[in-house]
């Protein structure tokens, strides 16, 4: 079944790894006189990302994920976060990583540092792979960014548009066909 939408290629894989490698060069100047690093994936939009970050980054480290709700209504006002899949392993001392894919207004990974900090972790950093700078409702500081990208639904390299267009290797936007 054809699908009722084309997707316009936005990031190609090949910058994509490009920046990954940039990204953790950067991260591996930071940690690598760490052995505690815990790289904190965030569920499921981050899967690819984090699977590539990681094998760049080429450090000791341990991987763990979080998976936290969309906003339950999807209402501007109530943009309440919600923990569906929690830590495994304890953070209290250890330096973490929270990778997102996607920073849109900023509540998720506002809220995610929040929550991260109230374990007493050594200290919390953020990388995303790609913000929408100009949908920005919150202030939260990404240490290490990808992309910044225009406001369009963006779909590919682990993000989807109602679950499917995870597995494209590059990141594109969603136009409806003509
Ligand atoms: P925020 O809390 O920053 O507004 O939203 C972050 C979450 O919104 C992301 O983790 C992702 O699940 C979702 N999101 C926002 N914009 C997009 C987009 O363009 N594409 C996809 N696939 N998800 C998005």
């Amino acid at each position: 079944m054809t699908q009722p939408y084309e997707i316009d290629e936005l990031i190609s894989a090949k910058s994509i790894a490009a920046r990954i490698e940039e990204l953790c060069a950067e991260i591996r100047t930071e940690f690598s006189g760490t052995d505690k690093l815990v790289v904190v994936g965030l569920l499921r939009g981050s899967f690819v990302f984090i699977a590539d970050l990681v094998r760049e980054l080429d450090l000791p480290i341990e991987v763990d994920f979080l998976e936290a709700s969309s906003y339950g209504d999807s209402t501007q006002s109530s943009r309440e976060v919600r923990i569906l899949k929690d830590l495994r392993g304890a953070i209290e001392g250890r330096d973490v990583l929270v990778v997102e894919d996607i920073v849109d207004t900023g509540h998720t990974l506002k809220y995610l540092i929040g929550m991260l900090e109230s374990h007493n972790p050594a200290s919390v950093k953020t990388c995303a792979l790609v913000r929408k700078a100009e949908r920005a409702e919150v202030d939260v500081h990404v240490d290490y960014l990808g992309f910044d990208i225009p406001d369009k639904w963006v779909v590919g390299y682990g993000l989807d548009y109602a679950e499917q267009n995870r597995t494209l290797p590059y990141i594109g936007v969603v136009a409806p066909n003509d």
